[in-house]
């Protein structure tokens, strides 16, 4: 096992302990979500640079603690992180849902990266573009849910087989979609539109700077948020609650 190593950590969330000492989650490219913990980290600008905030991508210098049982942040230098962001309380909401939401998936080593580069495209979507869906915290969630290793079934019947163009229903416990001939109703079923659907399809299959800001009709909206939640919640056991993800 490494005992000391270089990586592109993604900052999710900083905590303070005793009075100069810093605890970081982050999400770092090759080895997933990882705590680090800064010591004297309020009182070094040399070794951190004042670059300890969450949504930063920090280059970081991490060795294993003598005992074995955490992981020392030794050295921290900034590569990207917001900017015009860091002063739009409404956008930064967005982004805390986001990295909330990465925080409470475990995403293993082999899909860290994916996910990594889906959270930094994020952040520049959220820095620059001058429209954003009111989906997107949905849609960011069936994409990170896809790049873990969960994405669901959406080109053909989960049931027949046939290709599908129009109109499906999708099934959240199975994560699928059937033809109108193999429907089956249960609690878990939204019925979806050949324009809905396509957007999930796209959802599943680019990145957040790819996604549409509008041009959703309300029926299709409604669909589009009720598929992905139900999926989630099924297969992630999560719902979103006074701010933070709960495991149900
Ligand atoms: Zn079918």
């Amino acid at each position: 096992m490494l005992r000391e190593w270089d990586e592109h950590g993604l900052v999710l969330r900083v905590g303070r302990f005793r009075e100069t000492d810093i605890w970081l989650r982050t999400l770092c490219k090759t080895h997933g979500i990882t705590t680090l913990f800064a010591f004297g980290a309020s009182r070094s600008r040399k070794r951190f640079c004042g670059c300890l905030d969450v949504f930063n991508t920090l280059h970081c210098h991490i060795r294993v603690a003598k005992n074995g049982r955490f992981l020392n942040l030794q050295e921290a230098v900034l590569l990207t992180g917001p900017q015009r962001l860091r002063h739009n309380w409404q956008r930064m909401g967005l982004a805390a849902n986001c990295l909330r939401f990465v925080e409470s998936l475990d995403v293993p080593p082999e899909n860290a990266t994916e996910v990594f580069d889906l959270v930094e495209d994020l952040r520049c979507t959220l820095e620059s573009a001058p429209h954003l869906s009111s989906l997107l915290p949905l849609f960011f969630r069936l994409r990170v849910a896809g790049a873990s290793g969960l994405a669901p079934q959406l080109y053909r019947c989960g049931s027949c087989g046939v290709h599908l163009h129009g109109d499906a229903i999708f099934l959240a416990d199975e994560g699928q979609i059937r033809c109108a001939s193999c429907k089956t109703r249960t609690a878990y079923t939204t019925q979806l539109s050949g324009a809905a659907l396509s957007l999930l399809r796209h959802v599943r299959d680019t990145a957040p700077s790819a996604w549409p800001s509008k041009g959703l009709a309300p029926p299709e909206h409604r669909a589009c948020a009720r598929a992905i939640d139900g999926f989630v919640q099924y297969h992630l056991g999560l719902v979103f609650d006074e701010g933070r993800f709960r495991r149900i």
